[in-house]
């Protein structure tokens, strides 16, 4: 990939304390209106026009900007790979990265980095914006600062918050416990099943007690490969044998995360556990995930869902929908035995979950 890289001039005005490394991917943040109306990408190397401000950061920012900037709907395999090749490269000349991205698919790929960049012990922290820098009343701004901010924060000389983040409108989530809930509102994520990682206001306040300690020595392992023979299906009430049946003929389809309704519960007549039961017995694995934001799948809980541990399908705990799909790429690509694949689909692997025993 020829990526585009801008090294910012922030030094003006006070000594350089650290150094960022912003991965620009595109995304309403980076957009300007063009002499048309139409929203484009900006140049990126003109963003201390859009920010002045960030010369007083002290802090020395390269840019890395994807050669064709995207919608974050467009992001796919190769471009999650490219991100986290990026910071596996620079990670020793960084004290923490940002990733800009449009806020469509950022759990998706806050989740994916998750598992891609093993034994990260260096803050990677997503973030984007719901209206485009140049416009008046943009989030970009707050959002870009706070994040860079966040990105070289440190106690007592060691990162404050060592994993892959999203932050949005003064929250730091866990990037594989985020979601996007709204698409009007500058509050676009929430993160239902895990306590914010750090709420900014005046000052940023850091919840340290969920935040992934540092570890000493960690060394980063670059998990580059993805495996896309994957689905998500998402029960509703009528839904038919056919349809069912269908979805688990897919020629070549490795693992489906099932979408239940609340607490894990699914049709229980027989016709549709009799098709999880065929399409587990030739080999797809099948994790449940509630359609619910908040809460967890608890097989057995109900009558409705009693049976689904006994046919093999796996419960996803608390998961979202979004980390547990980029979980189950990740893992099929990465490990060759099956009963390994399903053993850690149920166990935490980034914190994206916490521990079950349903
Ligand atoms: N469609 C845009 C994207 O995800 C929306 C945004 O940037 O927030 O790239």
């Amino acid at each position: 990939m020829n990526y585009k890289i801008v090294r910012l001039n922030t030094s003006a005005k006070e000594a350089i304390t650290s150094s960022v490394l912003i991965i620009y991917t595109g995304g309403t943040l980076g957009m300007a209106y063009d002499a048309t109306g139409a929203l484009v990408p900006f140049n990126f190397g003109q963003i201390l026009e859009k920010i002045p401000n960030l010369t007083n950061m002290h802090i020395a920012i390269t840019v890395i900007s994807f050669p064709e900037p995207i919608d974050s709907s467009n992001v796919n395999m190769q471009h999650w790979m490219d991100m986290a090749y990026i910071i596996y490269e620079n990670y020793d000349t960084y004290d923490g990265f940002v990733v800009l991205h449009g806020t469509d698919t950022m759990a998706y790929s806050a989740s994916m980095l998750s598992y891609m960049l093993d034994g990260l012990s260096k803050p990677v922290i997503f973030t984007g914006a719901q209206l485009p820098i140049s416009a008046m009343r943009s989030d970009a701004r707050e959002n870009l600062m706070t994040s860079l901010e966040i990105a070289t924060a440190k106690a007592n000389g060691k990162p404050i918050v060592p994993e892959v983040c999203i932050f949005f409108n003064h929250m730091l989530l866990r990037g594989n416990r985020a979601k996007k809930v709204q698409s009007v509102h500058f509050d676009a994520f929430e993160s239902e099943n895990y306590p914010p990682l750090a709420e900014s206001g005046i000052v940023i306040d850091y919840n340290y007690a969920a935040i992934k300690p540092f570890k000493e020595g960690a060394q980063l392992k670059y998990r580059n490969r993805v495996d896309n023979r994957v689905m998500v299906l998402k029960l509703f009430p009528g839904i038919t044998k056919n349809v069912l049946d269908s979805c688990f003929a897919i020629k070549n389809l490795r693992g489906v995360v099932l979408e239940t309704y609340g607490s894990g519960n699914t049709p229980s007549e027989k016709w549709f556990l009799q098709s999880l039961e065929k399409a587990i017995d030739k080999g797809i694995i099948v994790l449940n995930v509630s359609q619910c934001n908040g809460g967890r799948v608890i097989q057995g809980r109900y009558e409705t869902s009693k049976d689904l541990k006994r046919v093999g399908v796996l419960s996803g705990g608390d998961i979202t929908t979004e980390a547990a799909i980029t979980k189950m790429m990740h893992l099929l690509a990465h490990d060759p035995d099956e009963e390994e694949i399903r053993r850690k689909l149920i166990t935490p692997l980034a914190g994206e979950m916490s521990l079950t025993s349903n």
